[in-house]
Order: structure tokens, then sequence, then C-alpha cells
């Protein structure tokens, strides 16, 4: 901190973005890097204010307060304020395995909880951290790290998403062998497929993998464990065996009509949109192009559901939300450090606005019935708007339907041997250990649907449970 009113003296720079007129012309990425000057200006807003509640890592009221990876925030805007970017780039490596990710995509907590935020607005955290990763790859700073020494102990992970691959990152740090296993045929999990490339450029995802390559990590595509190699025969080749398989049984709405061609859980719509980008193949297996579009959910994945159908061409888009329009400021029942819950425009309802003229999010709207054409297409869906007495009903023309009302948990069909709870795979408390010794959990198939940050934390945590266990066995069976 230079002075001490910069927080109340320079203005909260809001992110950079691209115009959304040119942006929805392509599949780029949205968020533009701010000039050296003007990030040194803002990250000369934190005041370093001693408790730093923008690292605490804690839900509260259901809801995420500040940053779950502790990162350490206030030393990294003093030095980027300072120009000392390598140092820089050294503190936030520190505690995040992937900046690169989370400063694309993390919602930022951490700025919720800022405490310039009080009598101003927060520093805009998340920026900082994307031009500190940013010039640090454009530096050549991120180097494979190959570890000198090896343990000669053996780890699978199954599942290569953000919790997978902190977990295979430190494993491999502290010397483990370790080989991630991934059905699909690129590796990433949601950051691959699910979350668009506008917000993180998959070359970003690919690159990362390279490295842990590079750094002696096998990685095994196209393997389903549990169909093409049982979890048996995984736990009897490797000393312990991780699984970091996410949340990814869809919510599903189970109404009439829900068997008509034309609707889609919004995971396979996303995916087959990121792999139609990705083999830059004729025609995405689901496509928005000339349909009119409706989306049940309100949350991010529906948004994200939103961008995707405007690049594609879609005649009209439109989001049902069950939920009321969330208020312009801070409600006295959610106050600081509480995530705010807050109206905003996100980049998608940006889109759509500048599109079609008007935000597509509708809400309190509950989808009561599909209806088809003599083909079995689907053609519209009769809805309730149901913040009144009179619960007002309305029909909606629709050509294709994307459900996105969140996820159950992990998928049923996977390791039934393996204790559950709410579909979610259980942990004793404060543990990553499940019912199976040496087999751990890691990531949403073990807290839930969540965010790449708190995926990265679990990630983290679990690897240093394993690294107990393995310590420990190695230690017991040389006794013996
Ligand atoms: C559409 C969408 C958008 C999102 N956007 C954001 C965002 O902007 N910001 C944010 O912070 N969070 C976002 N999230 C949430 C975030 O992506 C997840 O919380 C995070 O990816 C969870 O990480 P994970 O490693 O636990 O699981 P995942 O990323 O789900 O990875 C699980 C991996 O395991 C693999 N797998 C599963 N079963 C097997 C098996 N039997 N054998 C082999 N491999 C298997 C899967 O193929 C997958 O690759 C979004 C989620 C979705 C669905
Ligand atoms: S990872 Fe998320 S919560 Fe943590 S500092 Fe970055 S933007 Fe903030």
């Amino acid at each position: 901190m230079a002075t001490s009113t910069e927080f109340i003296d320079i203005k909260r720079a809001k992110p950079l973005e691209v115009d959304p007129a040119e942006r929805v012309k392509d599949w780029n990425e949205y968020q533009k890097p701010f000039s050296e000057k003007k990030i040194k200006q803002q990250a000369s807003r934190c005041m370093d204010c001693g408790t730093p509640f923008c690292q605490i890592g804690l839900n509260i009221n259901s809801s995420t307060s500040g940053c779950p990876l502790y990162n350490l925030i206030p030393e990294w805007n003093a030095l980027v304020q300072q120009g000392k970017w390598y140092e820089a780039y050294l503190r936030l490596a520190k505690t995040n395995n992937f900046p690169e990710f989370t400063a694309r995509a993390c919602p930022a907590p951490c700025e919720g909880s800022c405490t310039a935020g009080i009598p101003s607005d927060p520093v805009t955290i998340k920026s900082i951290e994307k031009a500190i990763i940013d010039r640090a790859f454009s530096e050549g700073w991120v180097k494979p790290r190959i570890p000198r020494k090896k343990t000669g102990l053996k780890i699978a992970i199954i599942g290569s998403g953000p919790a997978g691959l902190t977990a295979a990152d430190d494993l491999n740090q502290l010397g483990h062998s370790v080989t991630v296993f991934e059905r699909e045929d690129r590796f990433g999990g949601l950051l691959m497929y699910g979350i668009p490339n506008m917000k993180i450029d998959k070359s970003h995802v690919q690159r990362r993998i390279d490295l842990l390559k590079e750094e002696g990590i096998e990685f095994r595509a196209n393997v389903n464990v549990g169909v093409d190699l049982s979890l048996e025969e995984l736990q009897a080749s490797f000393d312990s065996v991780l699984l970091c398989i996410g949340a990814e049984k869809p919510r599903e709405l189970t109404i009439e009509g829900r068997q008509l061609k034309g609707i889609y859980p919004a995971m396979e719509y996303l995916t087959a949109s990121t792999k139609h980008y990705l083999q830059s193949s004729s025609e995405p297996d689901i496509t928005a192009k000339d349909k009119r579009v409706i989306v049940i959910g309100g949350g991010d994945t529906g948004a994200d559901c939103v961008a995707t159908a405007l690049r594609q061409g879609c005649k009209s888009v439109i989001q049902f939300g069950k939920h009321g329009k969330l208020p312009l400021r801070r409600q006295k029942d959610n106050p600081w450090p509480e995530n705010p819950h807050v109206f905003s425009l996100d980049y998608a309802y940006e889109e759509a606005v500048h599109l079609f003229g008007e935000d597509p999010r509708q809400y309190y709207i509950q989808t009561q019935s599909f209806i088809g054409n003599e083909n079995g297409e689907v053609k519209g869906l009769n809805t309730t708007y149901f913040n009144q007495d009179d619960q007002e009903t309305r029909y909606w023309e629709a050509d294709l339907v994307l459900i996105a009302i969140g996820f159950e948990g992990v998928k049923d069909e996977y390791f039934q041997t393996i204790n559950r709870s709410n579909n979610r795979i259980s942990t004793t408390t404060n543990s990553y250990q499940t019912n199976l010794e040496g087999v751990y959990v890691a990531g949403d198939a073990r807290r839930g649907q969540s965010l790449i940050v708190w995926a990265i934390q679990e990630g983290k945590k679990a690897a240093l449970e394993i690294d107990h266990f393995l310590k420990a066995k190695k230690i017991t069976s040389e006794q013996c």
C-alpha cells in the first residue's frame, strides 16, 4: 500500500472484457488484460488490513467467503504494486496449483469478503491474479519441476478434473509415481468439457497437462474405471487409489413430455459444443442454430448454455429460474464478509441483451409439461409463474430445451463397494478416506457440485492424507 487512502481515492476498475458485439462472433476468451499501469494502481487499493478476510475460505450461511486456497492475496497485491512480478508469482504458486484456471473462472469469493468493500468497492483480486499468472507463463517462469527423488510408491487417480490434477501434482512433487485415468478422450474434467472456451480457453488446460506430463505424471485417456478396468485391479497394482470422479449425475425433470426429442441435460449440450469446437467438425451433435432455445435453471451452468446458444446462432433464448431477481445491494441478512447475493449482468446475459435487446432471465418460473409435435419433437412447454396467489400459467414455444437444474452427485453405476450418502462418496469427518483402506476421494465426488477452487483445495488435502498413509505403510512394511 503506497499511502493509506488508495482504496477510496482510486476507484475499483471493472474487469476488462471484449465488447459483446464482437465476442459473440467467436469462441475466444472474453476477458481482456489491464495495462501494467492500471493493474498496479488497482493492486495499490489493497489495505493490507491485518486480518485478511479475503483469505479465510469459510462456508458462511451456505456460501463461500474468502479464498478456499488461502491465497496470500495482500502479499501478492503489494508485490504487484512494486512491480515485483516474479516474486508475486512465487507467492501465488505457493498456495494455488492452477491460478490460470481460477483467475479465469472463479466467482471470486475473496472479493466478496475484501475489507475495502465495506467503505468502498473491493479490490479487483481476480484480475490481479490473472495478470500475475499470465505474465508468469509469458515470461517462461512456469517450468516443469521434475522431482529429484522417487519413493517407489504408486498412486492411481481416477478422474482428471481440478481435484485429480491437483492431487496428482502434489503427490508427484512428493516423489510418488502417479497415474491419472480418465474416461474422456481429453484431460481436465469440467475444465475441458463443461466450462465453455470463452471462459477458459482449452489451450490453457492442455498447456498444464503437458507440464504435468513433463514432470513425470502418467496420463491414460479413454479408460472408464469400473468398466474397462476394475477398482479391485487398481487396488492390487497401486499402493493407493484416489477417486476424483466429479458429481456428474444431472438432476432430472420428470414431467410429462420429458421423452420428446430436442430436450437435453445441459452437460450433454455443453460437451457436444466444446468437442465440436476442438475437432472443427461441420456441425455439433446438438445445435441451437436457428432454434428457439429455452434453458431451464437459473444458475451458472444455465448461463453457459445461453452464451453457447448465442454463439451457435439461435433464433431466441430464454432462461427460466425458480427464484426471484436478486437485489442490487447487499441486504441486512447478508452482511459482509458473507458472499454478496446481488444482481449482476454476467457475460452471457450482457451478450443476450446486445443481440436481442433484453435480459433472457425469467424469474419464479416452474415448468409443468413439455408439448411435442407429431414427430415426437418438442415444440413448447407449459409453465407456472408462482410468485402470485393466482398462479399464472403460460405456454412458450421452443425447438431446443436445455435442463440445467443442477447435479445430484456421483453417477449410480460407479463403485458400488464404496459407501455413499446423499449421492456423495462418504468419508469420516475431516478425512478423505473412504470405507476401503487406501482408497480416497476428493472434489465434487465428496462435497457435491461445487467450484474449481474447492476442488483444488480438496485435491491438496487428499494428497497430504495419502502421503501420510503411504509413509506409515512403508514404515510398517520395513519393520516387518
Ligand atoms: C457447466 C459448468 C460450468 C462450471 N463453471 C464453473 C466456473 O465458472 N467456475 C467454477 O469455479 N466452477 C465451475 N463449475 C464447477 C467446477 O467445474 C467443478 O466444481 C469442478 O470441476 C470439480 O472438479 P472435480 O475434479 O471434482 O471433478 P470434475 O471436473 O467433474 O472431473 C471429474 C472427471 O472424472 C472423470 N471420470 C468420472 N468417472 C470416471 C471413471 N469411472 N473412470 C475414469 N474417469 C472418470 C470425468 O470424465 C471427469 O473428467 C462449473 C460446472 C459446470 C457443470
Ligand atoms: S482462487 Fe478465487 S477466491 Fe482465491 S484469490 Fe483467486 S479468485 Fe479469489
